[in-house]
């Protein structure tokens, strides 16, 4: 079973988006499991302080270091397997499928979700916290950013996804964007009365024609949107 163990000061966030559709019934069937550890417990006052004003000055607060490393220890101590560490931060590498597909071959992962100014750099660093970011924009926490990796992970797990080939074929995979998609009706009139037509191709039933018109459409979105894909 994958794990997925989140550190948080909102455990009640949990699963959030996880608990629904085909990753909320992953974790009924006991494909993955969720535990969230709360570092309110883990705080060094009479108060159950986690918190403490930045060196050097500034506004905020930074969560203490000997706070982050105690949830962490309660963890590992417990735990006979390796696991990654990631810390979510906006200062972190961009996450990207090939960083979801590499999380999802492991036995799990411990996620630290950050909140204020963010964590002190020292545990990140000594305890080897892998550090990722969802964006290159600022949340309050890292709960959602948390939640978006393990859904990224939890659908590649075996057995999650009905047809396990559309991985295969979805975005990112060889560095492109996916094609685009048409359903029915053949021919749909918007409201304004114009008519909008599936490609011939798509319903031309000859399934090589349909592969390259689709590899073609991946090339030419990528260009469009994501040309430092076709760098790599
Ligand atoms: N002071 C930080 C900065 O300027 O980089 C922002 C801290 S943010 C308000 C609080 C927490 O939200 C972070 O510690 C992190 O856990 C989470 N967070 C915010 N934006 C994120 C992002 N783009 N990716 C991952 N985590 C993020």
């Amino acid at each position: 079973m994958w794990r997925a163990k989140i550190i948080t000061i909102y455990p009640e966030m949990f699963p959030g988006v996880l608990g629904y559709s085909i990753i909320g019934k992953a974790l009924k069937d006991k494909i993955w499991s969720l535990d969230t550890i709360n570092l309110n417990e883990f705080g060094f006052d009479k108060r159950n302080s986690i918190d403490d004003s930045p060196f050097g000055g500034g506004p905020g607060m930074v969560i203490r270091p000997d706070v982050v490393e105690r949830a962490v220890m309660s963890i590992l101590k417990n735990l006979k397997i390796k696991i990654p560490l990631v810390y979510m931060t906006p200062s972190g590498r961009p996450l990207n499928q090939q960083d979801i597909v590499r999380f999802s071959q492991q036995k799990g992962i411990i996620i630290l979700c950050g909140r204020f100014e963010g964590v002190d750099i020292r545990v990140i660093d000594s305890l080897g916290f892998e550090q990722i970011s969802i964006g290159d924009y600022v949340l309050t926490g890292g709960e959602v950013a948390a939640q978006v990796l393990v859904e990224g992970c939890v659908r590649l797990l075996p057995g999650v996804l009905g047809h396990a080939e559309s991985i295969l074929e979805e975005s990112f995979s060889e560095n492109l964007l996916e094609y685009p998609h048409y359903t029915r009706p053949k021919i749909w009139v918007d409201k304004s009365g114009n008519k909008h037509h599936v490609p011939d191709i798509l319903v031309s039933g000859h399934h090589e024609k349909i592969k390259e018109w689709r590899k073609e459409k991946s090339i030419e979105i990528t260009k469009k949107y994501r040309p430092d894909l076709l760098k790599k």
